[in-house]
């Protein structure tokens, strides 16, 4: 528990009390993620909550922030839009909530297609306006329109539009990205090329982002398409075509097995019982054609529809990637999830191996994601029927078995999810940015252990 008098302190420095909360359910709401997805991290998760909420406007105060949490060791845990999955922005030792939101100016989008921003713009705002210049987000979460640019690039990996320009980092896709530094004297460091991987899926532990270099892609005139087949067999086929094939300009091919659909409440008529569905976003001038090529293949067009932005309704890209889950959890609260990444030669074998052993208790959710050399690889984020953790603990075991990546769900910290890097960047990043270890405390498992072989302060 931070004593009271940092409070008073922090609102002398920002000198505007609304920006720094105390208000108990404040607190508690901006401490809290969707950490709760996961059955093992609800265990370990519920009831952790920062002291303060401080909402900066501007460089100048994070800086003042930095100085003075840094001189009286208080914890800092940067906020965007609290959308995480794994509790990345829930403060596991109290402290400081810092929460970008207002930061949310995008200060240039240039005529080459690369927009600059604050960390707390909202994807879908920027979608909204890079849309209005001729350009649109090359891949986005599918909470597009709640999530924030630096919440993405500290905690997300990629969703929409993957399956054509691969992951967040890939292909150069953050050009670079201003940090703040915990130090003594908080500095900005710009990162760009490669050095931008020191930063990225760092959730917040070797820096706060403050300012954001990101490539966008021409705008394309989309459409919206629901096709059900007969088994998951054949849709499997035939959303693999599509998105392999160079020939489609696509945004999203996901691809569900019955009765993963019945769970979409408000889009059920176009989810005929017993049936696999394929949602595609795809350019509106290859619709007709795909819906055709569809028919040909045995499937059956149940929706198709010009594209009219993130408030279409339907909005198909709400049941997809992480979405899917959460309608599935609306349906029976046991569901939860895996992160899993197939191997594209293997990839039926591999199912059947899992269908074989777990029955029932997996359901495949397939999403494309094109890899960092330009292959297509079948993703999933596979339905779970949670029974116990070592359960869990067995599926995941036996995925990695059969050489299906798992970057795992249901872990809290950097390491543990899949997306560290083997180079170990980010963590020699904390090393120099963060020495005293105060930045989202607990979630670098690694620096921590680190600073306890050396004897440096433990946080
Ligand atoms: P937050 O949750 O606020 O923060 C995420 C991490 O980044 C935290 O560790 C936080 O400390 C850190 N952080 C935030 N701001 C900064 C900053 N300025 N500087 C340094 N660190 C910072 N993710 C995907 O990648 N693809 C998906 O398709 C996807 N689908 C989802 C669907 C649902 C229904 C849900 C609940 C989640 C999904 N996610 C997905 C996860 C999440 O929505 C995204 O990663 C999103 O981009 C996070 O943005 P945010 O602003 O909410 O970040």
């Amino acid at each position: 528990m931070m004593e009271p008098k940092h409070a008073s302190e922090l609102n002398s420095i920002i000198g505007d009390s609304s920006r720094v909360i105390l208000d108990p359910l404040v607190v508690e709401q901006l401490s809290r993620d969707f950490y709760w997805y996961s059955p093992v991290l609800r265990k370990q998760l519920d009831g952790k909550l920062g002291d303060v909420v401080v909402q900066p406007l501007n460089a100048e105060e994070i800086q003042k922030i930095l100085r003075y949490c840094h001189a009286n060791s208080l914890p800092v845990t940067a906020r965007g839009s609290g959308t995480g999955n794994y509790g990345q922005a829930v403060p596991l030792q109290g402290g400081v909530v810092l929460d970008l939101a207002r930061m949310d100016r995008i200060e240039k989008i240039h005529p080459d297609g690369v927009a600059v921003c604050q960390p707390g713009v909202r994807l879908g705002v920027l979608e909204n306006e890079a849309r209005k210049v001729g350009w649109e987000l090359r891949c986005y979460p599918s909470t597009i329109i709640k999530a924030s640019v630096g919440g993405f690039l500290g905690g997300g990996s990629g969703g929409i539009g993957s399956v054509a320009h691969g992951g967040l980092r890939d292909f150069q896709t953050v050009r670079a990205i201003e940090v703040f530094t915990m130090e003594p004297e908080p500095r900005i460091v710009f990162h760009d090329g490669e050095a931008v991987h020191e930063i990225l899926h760092a959730w917040g532990t070797n820096g706060i982002i403050t300012r954001i270099w990101l490539a966008l892609t021409p705008a394309v005139e989309w459409s919206q398409c629901v096709v059900a087949f007969e088994t998951f067999a054949a849709a499997y086929n035939f959303s693999e075509t599509i998105a392999n094939g160079p020939e489609w300009t696509k945004r999203l091919v996901t691809t569900f097995e019955w009765p993963i659909p019945s769970f979409f409440t408000p889009v059920l008529e176009y989810a005929p019982d017993g049936k696999a569905l394929i949602f595609f976003m795809i350019a509106a001038n290859q619709c007709a054609a795909l819906e055709d090529s569809a028919r040909e293949s045995g499937g059956t067009v149940r929706f198709a529809g010009k594209y009219l932005g993130l408030h279409a309704r339907p909005l198909l890209s709400d049941y997809t990637w992480n979405h899917t889950t959460l309608w599935a959890m609306r349906s029976d609260d046991a569901y939860t999830y895996l992160q899993c990444g197939f191997n594209p030669d293997t990839v039926r074998e591999q199912m059947r191996q899992l269908r074989e052993r777990f029955g029932q208790e997996i359901l495949f959710h397939m999403e494309f994601m094109k890899n960092g050399e330009g292959r297509v690889i079948p993703g999933a984020i596979p339905l779970v029927y949670y029974t116990t953790e070592e359960r869990l603990n067995e599926m995941i075991d036996f995925c990695r078995e059969i050489g299906v990546f798992v970057a795992n769900p249901h872990v809290n910290n950097v390491e543990g999810g899949g997306r560290y890097r083997a180079d170990n960047v980010q963590l020699l990043a904390k090393v120099r940015y963060d020495p005293k270890g105060l930045l989202n405390p607990g979630k670098m498992i690694t620096f921590h252990s680190e600073s306890a072989a050396t004897g440096a302060t433990q946080k």
